[in-house]
C-alpha cells in the first residue's frame, strides 16, 4: 500500500492548452490494465497475468494505491491525476509488485514490503521503491468535488474545482482528432459535491 501525506500537490495536472479549450486526462483503467498484463507476461506470472484487473477507486482517500490478492485487483486513487503520468505508472508497478510477490511466494508468510516485494519491484522496473515512499496527496481536506465524464470513452475526471473553460478528454482527442480539441469529446459535469454517491471506476 502506498501511503499519502497531506500536503498540497506541487505538480499540476496534465493539461494541454489551446487558444481557448483545454484537453484533460485520467488514463482509462483499461489502458493501465493492459500495461499491467504486458508487464506480468514478460515476467512469466502465470494465471496472474490474465486475472489482474486495474480500477480507479473514487472512495480512496488516504492511500494512492492498493493491491487485493484475492481479487487480483489493483485499485488506484484518481487523485493521482494531480501527479502526472509517471507517478500513476510508478504506483501501478508498486501495487503490481505486491500481487507478483504474493503470486510467487504466497504459500508462506511474507512481509508486505520485504525482500520478495523488493525483488518484484526490481523486476517491474522500479528498483529502489520504498514502502515509506509518500506522495503529497491531497487528503480529506480537498475531496474531488466535481466529476466530469467523456461520453465517448466513458472516462471519469474528478476535479477539485469546477471547470470554467471548455475542456475535452485528452485520450479521445488524441485518438480521433489528431490531438486537437474536439467538441464531441467535451467533458460534461455528472456529479458535484452535493451528491453522496460517487461513481466507482
Ligand atoms: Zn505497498
Ligand atoms: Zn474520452
Amino acid at each position: 500500500m502506498r501511503k499519502a501525506a497531506r500536503k498540497q500537490s506541487p505538480f499540476r495536472q496534465l493539461e494541454f492548452f489551446f487558444d481557448e479549450p483545454i484537453i484533460s486526462q485520467l488514463p482509462p483503467a483499461r489502458e493501465l490494465q493492459d500495461r499491467a498484463r504486458s508487464l506480468l507476461r514478460a515476467l512469466d506470472a502465470g494465471i496472474l497475468t490474465d486475472r489482474v484487473r486495474v480500477e480507479w477507486n473514487e472512495r480512496m482517500r488516504t492511500t494512492v494505491g492498493r493491491a487485493d490478492f484475492r481479487r487480483c485487483l489493483v485499485s488506484l486513487n484518481p487523485a493521482l491525476q494531480e501527479f502526472g503520468a509517471a507517478e500513476i505508472d510508478r504506483t501501478l508497478r508498486h501495487e503490481l509488485a505486491h500481487l507478483l510477490a504474493h503470486f510467487r511466494f504466497g504459500k508462506r508468510r511474507i512481509r508486505p514490503h520485504g525482500g520478495e516485494w523488493r525483488k518484484a519491484c526490481c523486476d517491474l522496473g522500479i528498483s529502489g521503491e520504498r514502502a515509506g515512499h509518500t506522495l503529497p496527496l491531497i487528503g480529506r481536506s480537498l475531496p474531488r468535488q466535481f466529476i466530469y465524464h467523456c461520453q465517448n470513452c466513458q472516462g471519469h475526471f474528478p476535479r477539485v474545482r469546477r471547470i470554467r473553460r471548455a475542456t475535452a478528454c485528452l485520450a479521445c482527442c488524441r485518438e480521433f482528432s489528431g490531438g486537437n480539441y474536439d467538441e464531441r469529446f467535451r467533458l460534461r459535469l455528472v456529479k458535484s459535491s452535493s451528491s453522496r454517491n460517487f461513481p466507482r471506476f
